[in-house]
């Protein structure tokens, strides 16, 4: 098999002490790879950098496509970029695909249940795209964004890797009972690209019984797809079920860069110690060699780590006092690896066809769209009644009327007779009067005349897409 070329990061605190591990053990086993050894994080902050990924990193990122990299830290007082972020968003690995197995050695209250699963965590949109506001000195906003080509290509992904890893169960976690449009986005999605899949069960789980279900049973699930956020939350309850943040793996994969690392942090307090388990960079590794189709030799790794475990062979943070330095536990991976082929098992891997994701990605053009009218956010420090007859003053002098205004989401004018604390952010609701579409020219003169009275911070135009509506009414709004 050709060789490959990886960038190697080895990171913040017991970042080198893991990944020389890792790249020990791989040596040792005959992974068919080359390092590039490059820099990321603390010290290139501390250089001036402020995104903590050098030019020199970048570059050969583009040029290997493949990385194993130990965690970063993000220094206090060195800009608000995190170098981990900046990594995955400058090479949209859009997949972070994070296995959580029950291991032999690692004694959990799941032991003996046969936990088997991954979780596929969509990573590059949803909250984390990072794109806030303060609405007003009291009203902070956090845009949720879901696109259409971020949930096909996430969605594949998933069921591609069922067929990868000869699984035949996908579920989809949302939160689409609440948020309809944006995490039933991926709801919709999902079940449309489903029967492509044949094969594969394909089913939908609301994301918090996802959570309950995972403590419950976790055995039932083989792949969980899910947005930015939920995955976070969900991957990091599932790792703790078979031992914590020792033994989390993940990928970040996207179609040209994929980047490997475990999931934990630099855990300053233990660096340079010899303490730290490596085993989830380990298996991070294993990743990577699967990833470029060395399925005979990540195996063989992986048994020889398995095995080690099994053979009671373990760090402080599973045996306490008596664990073994994380050289040492290096080493018995190593001394394990040309004799334990038969003794665990694992599964029988392909390579995964990642999705593509194309830069520009087609639009949807739907066959029909209609101008409704427009939601005009206001910061008002008053009651609704008063406001809401202001409005209606003004907006008696358009083309649109005011249908209600709602406060956190809930409809306060005309009064519902609900109880509502209400903050200074006020979405005011117009459309277009008598049903006929506003103009542009007309909702800038309804803005202008409500600036005349009230300050507006934030408008959204208010539309039907193939004569559905695109938008979503308050609570108590009908
Ligand atoms: P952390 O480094 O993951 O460490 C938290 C605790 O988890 C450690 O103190 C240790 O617990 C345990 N732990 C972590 N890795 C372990 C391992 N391999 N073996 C055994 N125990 C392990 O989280 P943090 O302290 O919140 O973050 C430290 C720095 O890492 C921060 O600068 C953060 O930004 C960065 N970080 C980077 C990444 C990344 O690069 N992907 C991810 C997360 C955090 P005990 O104290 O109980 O021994």
């Amino acid at each position: 098999m050709a060789l490959s070329t990886v960038t190697l990061i080895p990171g913040d605190g017991v970042g080198p002490e893991v990944v020389a591990s890792t790249q020990r053990i791989l040596e040792a086993a005959g992974a068919p790879v080359t390092w590039d050894e490059q820099a990321a994080g603390a010290s290139v902050f501390r250089a001036g950098i402020s995104s903590g990924v050098p030019a020199e990193t970048i570059e050969s990122i583009q040029r290997t496509g493949l990385v194993l990299k130990g965690p970063l830290e993000t220094p206090v007082g060195f800009g608000e970029k995190s170098a981990n972020v900046t990594l995955r968003k400058l090479f949209e690995t859009y997949a972070n695909v994070r296995p959580v197995r029950e291991l032999p050695g690692v004694p959990t209250p799941y032991s003996g249940r046969g936990i088997d699963l991954v979780i596929v965590r969509e990573n590059v949109e949803d909250l984390y795209a990072g794109i806030e506001h303060m609405q007003t000195p009291d009203v902070a906003q956090c845009l949720k964004l879901i696109t259409r080509p971020g949930c096909e290509r996430i969605a594949r992904f998933a069921f591609e890797l069922a067929r990868a890893e000869g699984r035949d169960h996908v579920t989809c976690a949302t939160k689409s009972n609440i948020m309809k449009l944006t995490e039933g986005l991926l709801q919709r999605v999902f079940f449309e690209i489903a029967p492509e899949y044949p094969e594969i069960t394909a089913d939908h789980i609301i994301v918090d019984n996802a959570a309950h279900q995972l403590v419950k049973r976790p055995e039932q699930f083989g792949i969980i797809v899910t947005t930015n956020l939920n995955g976070d939350i969900l991957s990091d309850l599932a790792s703790g079920l078979v031992g914590g943040l020792g033994f989390a793996p993940s990928g970040n994969i996207g179609e040209r860069v994929a980047i490997f690392e475990a999931v934990h942090g630099s855990a300053p307090k233990h660096a340079g110690r010899d303490v730290i388990n490596p085993t989830a960079m380990i298996l991070s590794g294993v990743m990577l060699l699967r990833h470029i189709g060395a399925f005979e030799v990540a195996s063989r790794v992986e048994r020889a780590l398995l095995a080690t475990l099994a053979e009671g062979v373990a760090t402080r943070d599973v045996a306490g006092v008596d664990g073994v330095g994380t050289v040492a536990f290096t080493d018995h991976v190593i001394a394990n690896l040309p004799s334990r082929e038969a003794e665990t098992a694992t599964r029988e891997y392909q390579a995964v066809r990642v999705p593509a994701a194309p830069l520009l990605p087609d639009p949807t053009v739907p066959a029909t769209r209609e101008d409704v009218g427009v939601d005009i956010f206001v910061e008002w420090n008053g009651d609704p009644e008063t406001l809401g007859h202001s409005i209606e003053e003004i907006a008696a002098e358009t083309a649109l009327t005011l249908k209600m205004i709602s406060n956190r989401g809930t409809k306060v004018y005309p009064p519902t007779g609900a109880i509502t604390a209400c903050v200074n952010h006020w979405r005011c609701r117009f459309l277009g009067r008598d049903g006929v579409e506003p103009s542009d020219a007309d909702i800038l003169l309804l803005l202008d005349r409500v600036g005349q009275r009230h300050r507006w911070m934030h408008i959204e135009r208010l539309q039907r897409f193939d004569g559905e509506l695109a938008y979503t009414m308050a609570q108590g709004e009908d």
